[in-house]
């Protein structure tokens, strides 16, 4: 393995947390609702894939691909869109998210999606970093409270590498971040 990489969440805990995020998500549903999940991408996929087989309701799914990054390692300021999503008007649409760091992605997209009057809007977070927080948005789901650090696997990247790792890791050599060109 990448010396550079110290895993910090096991698989195992990933799926453990997973489960108990399909738990809360369907307790919270109301019985005979269809939850249409939309998930940002590239780094959500991961996440996606397993919370819709520990979810027994019924979902559809639908993608967004918008990014805060760009081309440096911390937050543009300023997610920008590269597909519209489906139109959610009528439907219980469910935010899936990989994780949430100044907030901005989410807001952008929370935007989006109100504009088109869903029946209901909420949101799922595998991973939330607060500290980093530049806008107050509900968030009703959240997995793992993370510090403010960077992290890959599990979907989630430096420069694309790195989805394919089964646990999460954080990168601590900050001189091998290579901008991400998502
Ligand atoms: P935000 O708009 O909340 O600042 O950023 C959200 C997006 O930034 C995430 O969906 C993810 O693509 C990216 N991101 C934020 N923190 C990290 C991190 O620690 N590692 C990786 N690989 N991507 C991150």
């Amino acid at each position: 393995m990448d010396s550079n990489l110290r895993p910090i969440l096991s698989s195992e805990q990933i799926q453990e947390k997973v489960s108990l995020l399909a738990t809360a998500i369907q307790r919270d549903t109301d019985p005979g609702t269809t939850l249409h999940l939309i998930a940002p991408l590239k780094g959500s996929f991961v996440f996606l894939s397993d919370l819709i087989r520990a979810i027994s309701i019924p979902v559809t799914i639908d993608f967004a691909s918008l990014s805060s990054y760009g081309k440096r390692m911390t937050s543009s300021g300023s997610p920008r869109w590269t597909l519209t999503p489906a139109n959610v008007r009528q439907k219980h649409v469910l935010i899936v998210e990989d994780i949430v760091d100044t907030g901005l992605t989410l807001q952008t997209l929370r935007a989006q999606l109100l504009a088109q009057e869903p029946l209901s809007l909420r949101s799922v977070c595998l991973l939330d970093k607060p500290a980093r927080r530049q806008v107050d948005i509900p968030i009703e789901f959240v997995g793992f409270t993370l510090e403010d650090v960077f992290v890959v696997g599990y979907g989630l990247d430096l420069a694309e590498a790195h989805r394919q790792l089964p646990f999460l890791a954080v990168i601590d050599n900050p001189k091998t971040r290579i901008p991400n060109s998502e």
